[in-house]
């Protein structure tokens, strides 16, 4: 996990993280898929856990850049959990209501409540990196805004929240190839817009915007971690590690609310 974590503070250059690394998981690729099966198992249960002891609650932010495998990701790793209990929040261009408010008023009514989890596909880092990248709007807006998700995040832990955020890493090379794929197979062709050619030629941009966004956001309570995503399958095998991981480190357990289920089972004997 230590490889992919963020320090808070640390400088970070994208540079210097390669998108196709293989990390600890130098194993075959059909060892690594055997591994991530387990997983996506063991996940499973720990939700299970999670939504019957109805204490925690679990807040999982993905970014990447477009093609950056958000969706692929979301889809692979959950498979097996209880869609009751568990959320994905997708956080597209504001609607002119989300505008008349503050950038956080739309993030704060979907954050997970006790037992849940929830997965944001894009969040309120977006207001610190299309907004900052497209001057959406002036610098001194969006400068405070690390100090304010980092305090609104700090509110979510303290109120029991749990928060793991992942930036998905692929290199320009893999997004072209990505996007050709997209407009070469009809089942992926709803996922190109033609404006992704124009987001494509500010990648220097975003990686600035994402660089200062790590470094500055990545905090003891909401660490970022940055996944080596050019291989779907060594990125999802990384990203349901930590969650296990972490899940794991929750020490969850079954209630149980019955201390003598006797005169319960005797009635229902009777009847
Ligand atoms: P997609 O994830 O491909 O469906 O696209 C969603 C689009 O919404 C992306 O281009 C995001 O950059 C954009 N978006 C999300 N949040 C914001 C925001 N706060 N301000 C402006 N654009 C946003
Ligand atoms: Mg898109």
């Amino acid at each position: 996990m230590e490889k992919y974590h963020i320090k808070p503070n640390a400088k970070v250059r994208l540079s210097d993280y390669d998108p196709n690394a293989l990390g600890d998981f130098e194993g075959e690729k059909r060892e690594c898929k055997k591994k991530f099966k387990q997983l996506c198992v063991q996940l499973g249960s720990l939700q299970k856990k999670l939504y019957a002891e109805h204490k925690h609650k679990i807040l999982i932010v993905f970014q990447a850049l477009d093609t950056g495998g958000k969706d692929g990701t979301i889809r692979a790793v959950f498979k097996k959990v209880n869609p009751q209990g568990v959320k994905v929040a997708n956080f597209k261009v504001p609607t002119p209501i989300e505008l008349d408010h503050d950038y956080l008023w739309r993030v704060h009514t979907k954050v997970p409540g006790k037992g849940e989890m929830v997965i944001f596909n894009r969040s309120h880092y977006e207001d610190v990196l299309v907004v900052r990248v497209h001057k959406l709007v002036p610098h001194e807006v969006w400068s405070k805004r690390y100090r304010h998700i980092n305090e609104f995040e700090q509110i979510l832990t303290e109120e029991g929240t749990t928060i793991l955020k992942f930036f998905l890493h692929i290199d320009l090379e893999e997004q072209k190839k990505r996007f050709l794929e997209r407009l070469e197979d009809p089942q992926k062709n709803w996922k190109f817009n033609p404006k992704d050619i124009e987001e494509r030629k500010l990648w220097g941009k975003y990686k600035e915007a994402y660089e200062e966004m790590l470094c500055r956001t990545s905090t003891d309570w909401a660490p970022w971690f940055v996944v080596p995503a050019n291989r779907n399958w060594i990125r999802n095998l990384i990203v349901a590690s930590i969650i296990v991981n972490t899940l794991n480190k929750l020490d969850m357990h079954f209630p149980n609310l019955i201390e003598n289920p006797e005169p319960y089972k005797a009635a229902l004997e009777s009847d």
